[in-house]
């Protein structure tokens, strides 16, 4: 199969990369390394099934080209990161949407496949436990940035459904929850590198707010069997899947075990939202997702536990 991946230099894009090689297909990817980088995929430099373009999804003529050789686009290019959308509204909102309009026009054109990569902030502060996908979406103010990045992700959720309903575009929509593992960075916000990376220098690690917020973290080889498990099941087309771990832990809870599996000096230092974020920032208190949807339909079922994990992120950081 001939894969393109839109932010394929990315974190969870870059081991898509690996799991398309190792299985045989060809990969193209086009990154505009704006958050991915260019070590992500640099193991793959020589490999004739492996090219790079370095440019970006508001390049629709580029675009047009490489979905016209593609059997499958997954799209998985995006502005990410809580911290990264609130530093940076405009670019985020326009990278999401008309970006994911131009990669959608685009495989409309042959019909491509689209496997489109959303997010669990489409739920914003519903506190359900667990999120079914039908699950109804609660969110702030337009005046917090953050929830710009739930709405934009929700266009494009609507978008994909909207091709595929009024023009028959195979999509598939996959909302992941909390990925972490090696290649993450801390950059644009993401907890866990950020926990290794102060707890392996001896910093403080900063949890912000009073830890007592719950998340359900994945690892990426998990998030990406089962995105692939998704793409190649004609009927996951039009519909959205949950993709992630189900077991909770506080952040309070995953500061201590970090300093615990790294075996760090650090101490917890709490830091109040408005000091990490912007004013008036509203974290989400809770999101465990239900994965029993791609569970029934593909067998989706994560293998990697929260310590395992872990102690695969510490040992990339270290090295
Ligand atoms: N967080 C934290 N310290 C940090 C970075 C993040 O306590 O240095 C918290 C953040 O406020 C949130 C949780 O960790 O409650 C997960 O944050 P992340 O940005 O990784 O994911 P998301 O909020 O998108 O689920």
């Amino acid at each position: 199969m001939k894969a393109l991946i839109t932010g394929g230099a990315g974190f969870i894009g870059s081991h898509l990369c690996d799991a398309l090689l190792a299985r045989g297909d060809e990969v193209t990817v086009i990154d505009n390394l704006s958050t991915g980088s260019i070590e992500n995929v640099s193991h793959l430099e020589g490999n004739k099934r492996f090219r790079l373009v370095i440019d970006t999804i508001m390049n629709v003529p580029v675009l047009e080209q490489l979905t016209a050789k593609a059997d499958i686009v997954f799209h998985l290019a995006a502005s990410v990161g809580v911290k990264y959308v609130i530093d940076n509204p405009l670019k985020s909102i326009q990278t999401n949407i008309t970006g994911t309009e131009n990669v959608l026009a685009a495989a409309n054109r042959r019909k491509c496949k689209v496997i489109l990569a959303s997010t669990s902030e489409i739920y914003g502060k519903n506190q359900t436990s667990p999120l079914t996908e039908d699950a109804e979406r609660i969110l702030g103010s337009t005046t917090i940035s953050r929830w710009s990045y739930s709405a934009s992700k929700a266009v494009d959720e609507f978008l994909a459904i909207a091709y595929h309903r009024e023009k028959q575009l195979p999509v598939v929509i996959v909302r992941l929850f909390n990925t972490c593992g090696p290649r993450q960075t801390g950059q644009y916000g993401m907890v866990i590198p950020r926990f290794i990376k102060q707890a392996l220098l001896g910093h403080d690690v900063t949890v912000y707010g009073d830890g007592s917020q719950m998340r359900c973290f994945c690892f990426v080889g998990d998030t990406v069997s089962g995105i692939l498990k998704l793409s190649d099941a004609p009927k996951a087309y039009g519909d959205v899947f949950n993709l992630g771990n189900d077991t909770e832990i506080s952040i309070h809870d995953l500061a201590k075990l970090v300093i615990k599996l790294t075996k760090s000096e650090s101490s917890i230092e709490f830091v109040p939202y408005e000091h990490a974020y912007e004013k008036g920032f509203e974290d989400i208190e809770r999101g465990k997702p239900s994965i029993a949807k791609a569970a029934k339909l593909v067998g989706y079922k994560p293998e990697i536990n929260l310590e395992e994990a872990l102690k695969r992120t510490i040992e990339y950081f270290r090295e």
